[in-house]
Parts: structure tokens; C-alpha cells; sequence
């Protein structure tokens, strides 16, 4: 068995919300909570759920952009809390973030050559003439030419933006991805060659994908497993075959019920989701889900159900599934 590039162990993200100005809210965000997982090298792992439900949260944290409240990250069999300024330096060269937004992502002021340049620069590899060479090589690896180097952020579209986006993540030979929401701010025209390029990069170099997405049908052609979140928790981890076959939490049905079906003649039962996302600063008791479960039981309402495996590498936490 091979060992996981990364895994997360009880991650756990609590923000303290304080009374500042006119706002009254005050209390404890539980955006992650005890999130456990691990990819493998040369994994895509999907990561989906509605929006708030933790998804950006256990990115960050899982990459130590933000420290853990409690829990572990684990990188290659090292705990990322022991790693020292050198190490880390070199773990921020293997794990690279693409965000949903490539616009905000770019320096507006600097032309695109000179933004992916720098992160060669700030890890000083290569000569002035070899990191030129460089920018080019990746310009033409995600599908752009040379003179693009010389150009601004505004000169490009969405879809081109994200490349040059990717040409950065890509400058440092990187290992892991971060991709969340890598597509959702682009024309849905346009997000299928993003996605192609992103899996043409995954095979080209051997990459590795947490891919964060909302959208079901961009996690079924990505992923190779599926996690769903609600409410900062795991609900269920399964094979992405198995999940899309037949999901077994009723969160996850109801999510495969709101997305479209690519194929009209498959039918699918529509489990219309009611109420709002409970708030994080004060989850339900019981099961977070219950209070917009269309199965609900008495136990779901006092008793969390712990994310058991029920199948080899299939987990799901929910009271229908545990025979305990
Ligand atoms: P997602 O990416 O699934 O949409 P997020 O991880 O961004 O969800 O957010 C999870 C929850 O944590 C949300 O309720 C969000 O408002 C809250 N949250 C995220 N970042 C912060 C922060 N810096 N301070 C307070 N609350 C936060
Ligand atoms: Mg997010």
C-alpha cells in the first residue's frame, strides 16, 4: 500500500466571532469540524457541498494557509505542525493553490511573464535567461503563446486568465493542487477546456487534485472519490463510481437531485432540499442535516452519527446506515 501524499487528521477550524460595530453576533464559527481524510498520489479528490458548508476551510487548513483550532495535517508522513521555516518554504513549492477567481488571483499592474517569473524568482531557481525560457515552456504548456508573456491581466479572458493562473501554480514542479472552485467563475463554454487542461496537466505530470467544487457534474468527469460535506463535517467519502450510482447519505442525494442530468433519459428522483443551511455558529444537535432530512428519525435528532465505513473505502454518517 502505498502511503497518502496527504491526509487530514480531525481537522478541526473554529472561528471566534466578536461584537465589532453595529453587528451583535457573537460566538464560535464551527467551520470544520474532526474532518478526516487522505489522497492519494496521483488521486483526484473531489470535495463538494453547499456553499459555506467548509470546503475553502478544510483547504486552507488542510495546507496550513491557516492553523488548525486541533487535528493534523500529514504530508507524506510528516505533521506539517513540526515543520520548520526551510520546510515549509519547500512544502509551499510542492502544494499549489488555483482559486475560483483568476482576476484577483494576477497582479493587475505586472505583465503575466513577469508574475509567473516570480515565483522562480522568490525560490531562486534558475538564471534570469533560463527563467525566461521557462515562461515560455509553461506559456505554451496550458495553451498560450510567448508574446502573451509581455501582456497585463485585463488583455485576457476569463478562461486564459486561469491558465496563466495555472502556468504559476505550475512554475515550481508542484506535487498537490488545490484547485477550488477552479471553474466556477468561468463561462460554462469555456470550463470544459479548463478542465481538460487540468486533466491533461494531472497525466502529463503526475499531479495530484484536491478539487473543490459545487457543481456534481465538474466533480463526476474530475474526481476519483468524493467527499461531501455539511455543516464543517464529512458526511460521506465514497468511490466517485460508487457515489454516483447510488449516494447513500440523504444530503448527497439531495445534492445529485438538484444537479442537472446530463443524460435527460436517466431519470432521477428529485429530493427537493427545504429551510436554509443551518448557521455554524450554532449547528443542530444530533445530526446537523436533520432539520431538512426528508428521512429523519427520532435518533437523528439527539444522536450524531459517526462517519462509519459501511464498504470497503465507503464512509457515510448517517443513522439509516449504521447497524449499531
Ligand atoms: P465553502 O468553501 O464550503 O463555501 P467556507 O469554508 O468558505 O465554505 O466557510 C465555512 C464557514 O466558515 C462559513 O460559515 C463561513 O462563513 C465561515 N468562515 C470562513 N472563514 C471565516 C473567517 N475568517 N471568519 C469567520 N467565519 C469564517
Ligand atoms: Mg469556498
Amino acid at each position: 500500500m502505498t502511503d497518502p501524499i496527504i491526509a487530514a487528521e480531525n481537522l478541526t477550524k473554529h472561528y471566534m466571532l466578536t461584537s465589532a460595530g453595529f453587528s451583535s453576533r457573537t460566538g464560535v464559527v464551527h467551520a470544520l469540524e474532526k474532518v478526516s481524510l487522505a489522497i492519494m498520489p496521483g488521486e483526484v479528490f473531489g470535495l463538494v457541498g453547499e456553499s459555506g458548508c467548509g470546503k475553502s476551510t478544510l483547504g486552507r487548513v488542510l495546507l496550513r494557509l491557516e492553523e488548525p483550532t486541533s487535528g493534523k495535517s500529514i504530508f507524506e508522513g510528516e505533521d506539517l505542525a513540526g515543520f520548520g521555516p526551510e520546510r515549509l518554504k519547500k512544502f509551499r513549492r510542492q502544494a499549489q493553490i488555483i482559486y475560483q477567481d483568476p482576476y484577483s488571483a494576477l497582479n493587475p499592474r505586472k505583465r503575466v511573464g513577469k508574475t509567473i517569473e516570480e515565483a522562480l524568482e522568490i525560490h531562486k531557481i534558475g538564471t534570469p535567461a533560463e527563467r525566461a525560457q521557462r515562461v515560455t515552456e509553461l506559456l505554451s504548456t496550458v495553451g498560450l503563446r510567448p508574446e502573451h508573456a509581455k501582456r497585463y491581466p485585463h488583455e485576457f479572458s476569463g478562461g486564459q486568465r486561469q491558465r496563466i493562473v495555472i502556468a504559476r501554480a505550475l512554475a515550481l514542479n508542484p506535487r498537490l493542487i488545490l484547485a477550488d472552485e477552479p471553474v466556477s467563475a468561468l463561462d460554462v463554454s469555456i470550463q470544459a477546456q479548463v478542465i481538460n487542461l487540468l486533466e491533461k496537466l494531472k497525466a502529463d505530470f503526475g499531479l495530484t487534485y484536491l478539487f473543490i467544487s459545487h457543481d456534481l457534474s465538474v466533480v463526476e468527469h474530475m474526481a476519483d472519490r468524493v467527499g461531501v460535506m455539511y455543516l464543517g463535517r464529512m458526511v460521506e467519502l465514497a468511490d466517485k463510481k460508487d457515489f454516483y450510482a447510488e449516494a447513500l447519505h440523504p444530503y448527497s442525494q439531495a445534492l445529485l437531485s438538484a444537479a442537472p442530468v446530463p443524460d435527460p433519459t436517466k431519470e432521477r428522483s428529485r429530493i427537493i432540499l427545504t429551510g436554509d443551511v443551518p448557521s455554524p455558529i450554532n449547528p443542530p444537535p444530533g445530526c446537523a442535516f436533520h432539520p431538512r432530512c426528508p428521512r429523519a428519525m427520532d435518533i437523528c435528532r439527539e444522536k450524531r452519527p459517526e462517519l462509519k465505513e459501511i464498504q470497503k473505502g465507503r464512509r457515510v454518517s448517517c443513522h439509516l446506515h449504521s447497524n449499531s
